[in-house]
C-alpha cells in the first residue's frame, strides 16, 4: 500500500497549530497528549494505524467552521471521524493532520411525524433515531449491523446499508438534506425537508463521499412507518449454488423481501456456536428471508417464497411463528461478525457487490482463492443486493499473514469486478480498497472524480490519502501521464 508522505513543515508548526485550535475549541475539546490521541489511531479497519497529530472535538457548527477555516489557511489536513466503526479505514487519522471527531454533535434536534422527518446532528447513532421515533410506530430504515454504535454522519459519508436496504434503500435513499461545512469554512445546505431539490443533485454526491467533500453538521432523515407485521424464513441448502439460484428466483418472481441474507457453512458453524439460534450445521448455505407488510400479504408471500425454495431443493425450511422466533433467526445473522471473530485472532471483512446471478461463480472462485492463499474464509452477505462480505481469517502475529489476507481480499474484489460487479457495496473505499480503484476505473474516470473533489476542496486537505490511488493536485488534472515511472510536477508535495 502506497505510504502517505508526511508534511514535516506542518509537524514543525505543531505547537502553534495546537494553541490556535485550543482557542477555537476551549476546555477539553482539543486532545494534545499522545496517550489521549492513541484512542483514535484506527477505526474498525485495525490493520492500519496512525497517531493523529492532534484530536479536536468541536461542539458547535461555528467551531467546525473556524477549525476548518484555520486549517485551510494554514495548509493543515483534516480527517473527519464519527464513531470510528469504518471497515475501510475511512477515518484513519493523519500523522500530520487534525482528527476532527464529530461525536459531541449528538442531539436529535427535531422530529416531525407529519412530514415524516427527523433533523439530527451527525454524531447521533443510527439506532438512536429509531429509538426516538418508535413510540409512535416509526423507524429509520437503513440498519447497518453496527447501528448501535455508528453515527449518522458516518452513515452519510459511507452511504451505509444493512439488512433492510434491499426493500427500503440505502442511506442515500433515506437522507433528504444535510448541512455541510466546506474545507474553506463556508457553510452550505443541500436538500431539505422535501423529497427533491432544485439544481444538480449535490446531496446525492455528498452521500457516499467518504468525508472528502465537507464535514456534515446536520442531517435530515426520512422516517418510515414500521411495517404492521414481519415473518422470517430460515432456509437451508446443500449447495451455495442452489441458495444463490433461490435468491435470484425470489427477486425474479417480483417479491422484494424486507431482508434476504445468506451465510455459508463456516459462517453458519461459527454463528451457531456463538448464538445457538438453531441454525442447521450440516447446511452448505443458509438463507434468512424476511417478508413485511400487512399480515395477509406477508402470509401470502411467505407461502410463495417457501414454494420457490422447495423447488430449488431446500433441505430445510422453517417459518417463524412468533416475533421471538423471528428475532432468534436474525440473532445469528446479526452476530455473525463477532461470531467469526472467535475463530481466529484477526479477520479482514471485505465488501464487494456482484450481479446476483454470479453468486455461485464467485463463491466457487473464493474457494479456489482460499486454497491459493492458504487462508480460511467465511461468507456472510446481503444476498438480495448481491453485496458480499467475505471474512478472511488470519493471525496478524504470524509473519506474512496480514499481507496474504490483503492479497486474498484484493483477488476477491478483482473477481467481483471481473463478473460485472463493483469494489464496494456499503463500506466505502477508504484506504482499504484505494489501490484497487484502477481495477475498475481508468485514468480518465479517476481524473473526473478528482475534479469533483477539487470543486469542493481545491487544496486536497480534507481526508486525503483515501479513495484515490494516484494522488494528484488539482493543477495536474488531465496532465498527469506517468511514463516510465517519471511523475510530472515532481516538485509538488504528494500525500
Ligand atoms: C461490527 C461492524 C458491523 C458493520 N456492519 C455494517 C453494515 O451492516 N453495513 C454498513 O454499511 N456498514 C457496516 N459497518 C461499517 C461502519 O459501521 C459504517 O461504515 C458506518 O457508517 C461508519 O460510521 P461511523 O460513525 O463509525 O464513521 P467513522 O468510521 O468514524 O467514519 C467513516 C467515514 O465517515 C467520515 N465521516 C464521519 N463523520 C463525518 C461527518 N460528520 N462529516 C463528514 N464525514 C464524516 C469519515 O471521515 C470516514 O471517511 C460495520 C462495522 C462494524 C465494526
Amino acid at each position: 500500500m502506497q505510504a502517505i508522505e508526511i508534511d514535516h513543515d506542518v509537524l514543525s508548526r505543531r505547537a502553534t497549530i495546537v494553541a490556535a485550535l485550543k482557542k477555537i475549541v476551549p476546555g477539553e475539546g482539543v486532545i494534545d497528549a499522545a496517550i489521549g490521541r492513541r484512542a483514535y489511531e484506527s477505526d474498525a479497519f485495525t490493520a492500519r494505524r496512525a497517531l493523529p497529530m492532534v484530536v479536536v472535538l468541536p461542539e458547535t457548527v461555528d467551531q467546525v467552521r473556524a477549525v476548518l477555516a484555520y486549517c485551510h489557511e494554514n495548509n493543515v489536513k483534516v480527517a473527519p471521524r464519527g464513531a470510528g466503526t469504518s471497515l475501510s479505514g475511512g477515518a484513519l487519522p493523519l500523522e500530520d493532520g487534525v482528527l476532527l471527531s464529530m461525536m459531541k454533535f449528538n442531539r436529535i434536534k427535531e422530529i416531525d411525524f407529519d412530514d415524516r422527518i427527523a433533523v439530527v446532528e451527525p454524531g447521533v447513532t443510527n439506532l438512536a433515531i429509531t429509538r426516538a421515533v418508535e413510540h409512535r410506530g416509526f423507524y429509520y430504515a437503513p440498519d447497518p449491523s453496527s447501528q448501535i454504535a455508528c453515527s449518522i454522519g458516518g452513515n452519510v459519508a459511507e452511504n451505509s446499508g444493512g439488512v433492510h436496504c434491499l426493500k427500503y434503500g440505502l442511506t442515500t435513499n433515506n437522507v433528504l438534506g444535510v448541512e455541510l461545512v466546506l474545507m474553506t469554512g463556508e457553510i452550505v445546505r443541500l436538500g431539505g425537508r422535501w423529497l427533491d431539490q432544485d439544481g444538480y443533485d449535490l446531496l446525492g454526491l455528498v452521500v457516499g463521499s467518504e468525508g472528502m467533500l465537507g464535514v456534515v453538521t446536520e442531517v435530515i432523515v426520512r422516517i418510515l412507518r414500521a411495517p404492521e407485521t414481519a415473518r422470517a424464513l430460515m432456509i437451508a441448502f446443500d449447495s451455495s449454488e442452489a441458495a444463490g439460484a433461490c435468491v435470484a428466483d425470489v427477486i425474479a418472481a417480483g417479491i422484494i423481501p424486507g431482508g434476504m441474507e445468506m451465510m455459508d457453512r463456516p459462517a453458519i458453524a461459527a454463528v451457531e456456536d456463538f448464538v445457538h439460534a438453531g441454525y442447521p450445521r450440516e447446511a452448505e448455505a443458509l438463507l434468512i428471508v424476511e417478508l413485511d407488510g400487512p399480515p395477509v400479504e406477508v402470509d401470502h408471500l411467505v407461502g410463495l417464497v417457501e414454494a420457490i425454495a422447495l423447488k430449488r431443493g431446500a433441505t430445510q425450511c422453517r417459518i417463524s411463528t412468533s416475533n421471538e422466533e423471528r428475532l432468534l433467526f436474525w440473532a445469528g445473522r446479526k452476530a455473525a461478525f463477532p461470531a467469526v471473530g472467535r475463530l481466529s485472532p484477526d479477520y479482514l471483512c471485505m465488501d464487494g457487490t456482484i450481479p446476483r446471478k454470479q453468486l455461485p461463480r464467485v463463491l466457487a472462485g473464493m474457494r479456489d482463492l482460499s486454497e491459493k492463499h492458504g487462508l480460511r474464509v467465511a461468507n456472510v452477505f446481503h444476498a438480495g443486493d448481491g453485496n458480499l462480505h467475505p471474512l478472511i481469517l488470519y493471525d496478524a502475529n504470524k509473519p506474512g499473514e496480514l499481507q496474504a489476507a490483503e492479497d486474498f481480499g484484493a483477488d476477491i474484489l478483482r473477481l467481483c469486478v471481473e463478473v460485472g460487479g463493483v469494489l464496494t457495496g456499503e463500506h466505502g473505499v477508504g484506504v482499504e480498497k484505494r489501490d484497487l480503484m484502477p481495477v475498475m476505473f481508468n485514468e480518465v474516470d479517476l481524473d473526473h472524480q478528482i475534479r469533483v473533489k477539487c470543486a469542493f476542496d481545491a487544496k486536497h486537505l480534507l481526508n486525503p490519502g483515501k479513495v484515490f490511488p494516484q494522488l494528484r493536485r488539482c493543477a495536474e488534472l488531465g496532465k498527469l501521464h506517468v511514463h516510465a515511472g517519471n511523475l510530472p510536477f515532481p516538485d509538488l508535495p504528494r500525500f
